[in-house]
């Protein structure tokens, strides 16, 4: 080790010095190696934990800035994916199907009138125009998107 101000090589870990450093490194102060110059005095410090600490925090806060923008897109991108109404008018044509043969059969009233709301909930679904099966995955990501939020708080 050679001492940055006079490029001496006499240097001596010297420890438990009542330094005072205020701010972030306060309490990180007694992991850190104080080194003072022989010929010239000067002080150098290290605190190999503490930058590995701050190295920590740059990953975990670049990994929820690549995470968040993840999300972000592909919450873009089921907005972007028209509404599949075809799939819905499907769903209603079985049914309606299903209700004929039913009551062809003559079968007890409550088959048909579970069929005949789910019809009601898939017409509301095509006035809407809001398809459940999107809707659910947006909440999904808002939902992590929240979470990530929380987390990142709670260490920043
Ligand atoms: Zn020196």
């Amino acid at each position: 080790m050679k001492c940055t101000q006079c490029g001496s090589n006499d240097l001596i870990n010297t420890m438990n010095l009542p330094f005072h450093v205020s701010g972030d490194a306060r309490l990180e102060v007694s992991k850190t190696d104080i080194f003072i110059c022989r010929e010239c005095g000067h002080l150098e410090f290290f605190n190999t934990h503490y930058i590995e600490k701050l190295k920590e925090q740059e990953r975990q806060h670049q990994a929820y800035i690549e995470e968040i923008m993840q999300i972000k897109s592909e919450l873009n991108k089921l907005d972007t994916i028209p509404f599949d109404e075809v799939y819905y008018q499907n769903k209603i044509a079985e049914l309606k199907e299903e209700i004929k043969t039913l009551e062809r059969l003559r079968v007890d009233g409550k088959s048909i009138r579970s069929r005949e709301d789910s019809i009601k909930d898939y017409e509301k679904i095509i006035k809407e125009r809001k398809d459940p099966r999107i809707e659910s995955q947006k909440n999904g990501l808002k939902s992590r998107l929240a979470e990530l939020d929380r987390n990142h708080r709670r260490i920043y």
